[in-house]
């Protein structure tokens, strides 16, 4: 794992909390708990809302739900109710009355206050039976004390999210300590860099304005999506991230490269025997790489395309253009199960033009290791592997082209270094992460980008359909006419092992009972604690149709391609992603026959979750899918970035914050043009910075 660099370049900020007023050690497990460790990781401990307790508000003005100040004396105050269990007040401020309630009290404090005596009362009004104004367990203060300058009143309080054993009001303390001590030496280069319209003020004071609200806030700068603030934040984090992938572009270029030219004879005898012609997006993307091939500089594409829209031909292609030029190529795919699988595609793709595909993969050992070292080294035309293909250091003879092969999981490639002796070879990335052009750009910014728009062929969108829980025989039902009809069967269940409930959600016990249930048919088993051995031999008896029906967990979801398969069944489908699911139904109706999915819901699904699988029946567009994840579930969840490989921000957000990209990009592109080395005084803190918090993850230094 990579450690994520302190915020900001300040030495306090890899302090522990610990170190801070009213942090003890209950406080400080609380934080951890949070992962917050250090004062950098606190800064963006942001607040959730705000507490607007400047001005008290006459009782008649109050409104329910809405916490308010009143001033006021006291009318009344003293144990009511049975045995004394409830305290009351009764305040009143010329403009009515407003009863404040306790149900658990001290009684020493709340019997010091008497009759008649000015207070000051904070709490979140309702309305109470007789149509009056009452709050429950408000703060109660006597007006001298308010007067005397003591915070509770006139201020504004932040609200932060919950800490388990801790108090608000603690919470408030030593965050207000923190800003106080590191706000004011946070520098901040940015602010004479960026037009004043979108960069107002400095990242330092953006945090002051979120964690201490000046006392002239308006009410935009106390709603945490509309602040000021925010917005500053998000794009000091933004702007960063994009000068790193400026950099690196600009270093892969500054590489230079060899150019790959001269194998066109065999790309026409390639193209010419593949059973079918490509598509127009497949034609347009090859003819960007073959452009990008014969120029003198690495290559760097991004080749995007939902799942099934034929990414891997034209990989192959790219691959035969590098051979007819005499160098070799290596495919890095996620799994081994899937390099495996790429490797049998390829071979037989390649085999007819007289060009050797060979394996390398991590668990390889003793004489296999040592023959993919030897086809490295001899100079084999494709490789295929997994990343220890190219993080073992290994020697190829002549690498002129790598293909990484990353599915959904974007971003991997970028702290990929690679090297070769005839310069820096050429990239060719293939991603099927739904993700809008626009964010493909700003994620991928050192990389152009070609698009594969449509399915080959007149392909059918896989018939997909919600089933009930308690109608979970119909897909039994399908499962059989499938099998009758001599076709295959995936069934994806969400967990591994049988979990507490009876669900049979788990792949083990669902495996078990349609073996029993299909007496007369292979029911196999694939999921990601079998060995890879055991795993490849799993689909290996599907992909022949020994097997028939295939229960497994998700680790179909990547690539696997069996032609017969058509019908595809999720078990509690609600538990799953909908960009995975869509990648999961991907795997069905590849071959002839139409593919149908049926989305078997859980025992409780949920309301939210039947509303998303009903999305997916919807729509067959990766992006619209990814879309309808996104309004459901928010960006965090539906592009996670742990699972997408998306970077980690820790405020910006795609949903509101995509369309300043952008302007920041430009402005970077004009700070390269007029200093290209980012050399000048008030350049070069901007690119330290950008490689101080981006370099390891993005390869422009060496991970150490
Ligand atoms: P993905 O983009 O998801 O990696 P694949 O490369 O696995 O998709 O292709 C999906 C299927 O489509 C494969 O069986 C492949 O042989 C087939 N295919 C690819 N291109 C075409 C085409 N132009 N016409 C018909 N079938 C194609
Ligand atoms: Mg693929």
């Amino acid at each position: 794992m990579l450690r994520t660099p302190p915020p900001f370049n300040l030495p306090d900020l890899a302090s522990s909390l610990s170190k801070l007023p009213g942090v003890g050690p209950a406080t400080a497990a609380a934080l951890a708990a949070k992962g917050l460790r250090t004062w950098g990781d606190a800064l963006f401990f942001l607040p959730l809302r705000y507490e607007d307790r400047r001005e008290p508000t006459p009782i008649a003005a109050l409104q329910a739900g809405r916490l308010a100040v009143v001033e006021g004396r006291l009318f009344s105050s003293g144990a009511y109710g049975r045995q004394g269990k409830v305290w009351r007040m009764v305040v009143e401020d010329g403009s009515g009355r407003l009863t404040c309630l306790w149900f658990r009290f001290s009684k020493p404090r709340l019997e010091a206050f008497a009759k008649g005596q000015e207070v000051f009362v904070v709490g979140e009004p309702a309305e109470a039976k007789d149509g009056g104004w009452q709050m429950a367990h408000p703060e109660v203060y006597p007006a001298e004390q308010i007067q005397a300058g003591q915070g509770a009143v006139g201020s504004i309080a932040p609200v932060y999210p919950g800490l388990d054993g801790v108090r608000p009001g603690s919470a408030r303390k030593f965050m207000a300590a923190l800003i106080k001590k590191v706000a004011p030496a946070i520098e901040d280069p940015l602010l004479g860099v960026l037009p004043r319209e979108i960069y107002p003020f400095s990242a330092g004071e953006a945090l002051g304005r979120a964690h201490l609200p000046p006392l002239e806030s308006r009410p935009e700068d106390l709603d945490p999506l509309e602040a000021g603030w925010r917005r500053v934040l998000a794009i000091n984090e933004l702007f960063y991230f994009e000068l790193g992938l400026a950099l690196k572009r600009r270093r892969r270029e500054s590489l230079g490269g060899r150019g790959l030219s001269g194998g066109e004879e065999m790309l026409r005898r390639f193209l010419a025997s593949l059973p079918f012609a490509l598509t127009p997006g497949q034609k347009q993307a090859l003819r960007d790489i073959q452009a990008d091939l014969a120029a003198q500089r690495p290559m760097g594409r991004l080749l995007m395309g939902d799942v099934g829209t034929g990414k891997t031909v034209v990989a192959a292609a790219a691959a035969v253009l590098a051979a007819g030029a005499g160098a070799q190529a290596a495919i890095m795919a996620p799994t081994e199960v899937l390099a495996r699988q790429h490797q049998a595609t390829l071979q037989g793709m390649l085999q007819p033009l007289g060009l050797e595909v060979a394996l390398a993969t991590g668990s390889q050992n003793g004489q296999a290791r040592e023959a993919a070292r030897q086809a490295m080294a001899g100079g084999t035309a494709l490789l295929v592997g997994t990343h220890a293909l190219i993080a073992g250091g290994a020697e190829f003879r002549d690498l002129g082209l790598v293909i990484i092969d990353e599915q959904h999981r974007f971003g991997v490639h970028q702290r990929l270094k690679l090297v070769s002796k005839g310069g820096e070879p050429h990239l060719l990335v293939l991603s099927a992460t739904p993700i809008p052009r626009t964010l493909a750009l700003a994620l991928a910014g050192h990389l152009e980008i070609s698009d594969l728009p449509e399915r080959p062929g007149n392909r059918d969108p896989v018939a997909t359909r919600l089933v009930a829980y308690e109608q979970r025989r119909e897909a039994v039902e399908a499962m059989a006419g499938a099998l009758r009809r001599g076709e295959q069967v995936y069934v994806i269940c969400p967990l591994v092992e049988a979990s507490q409930s009876l669900d049979a959600q788990d792949v083990i016990t669902t495996q078990r009972n349609l073996a029993a249930y299909f007496p007369d048919y292979q029911v196999g088993l694939l999921h990601g604690r079998l060995s890879a051995d055991e795993q490849e031999a799993a689909l290996e008896a599907f992909k022949q149709g020994r097997v028939r029906v295939l229960c497994a967990t998700t680790v179909v979801e990547v690539g696997v391609d069996v032609p017969e398969a058509t019908l595809m069944v999720v078990l509690a489908a609600e538990r799953f992603g909908l960009s995975q699911l869509h990648q999961l139904r991907g795997r069905v109706g590849r071959g002839a026959k139409p593919g149908q999915c049926l989305l078997v819901a859980g025992p409780n699904p949920g309301d939210l979750g039947l509303e998303r699988l009903r999305a997916l029946q919807a729509t067959d567009d990766g992006r619209q899918v990814a879309e309808a994840d996104l309004m459901l579930r928010g960006p965090g969840e539906a592009l996670g970035a742990r699972q997408s490989g998306l970077p980690p921000f820790k405020v910006a957000r795609w949903s509101l914050d995509a369309g300043l990209v952008p302007a920041l990009r430009e402005a970077i592109a004009a700070l390269m043009a007029e200093d290209p080395p980012l050399a000048g005084p008030a350049h070069a803190a901007l690119r330290e910075e950008a490689v101080r918090r981006w370099g390891r993850r993005l390869g422009l230094v060496e991970a150490g």
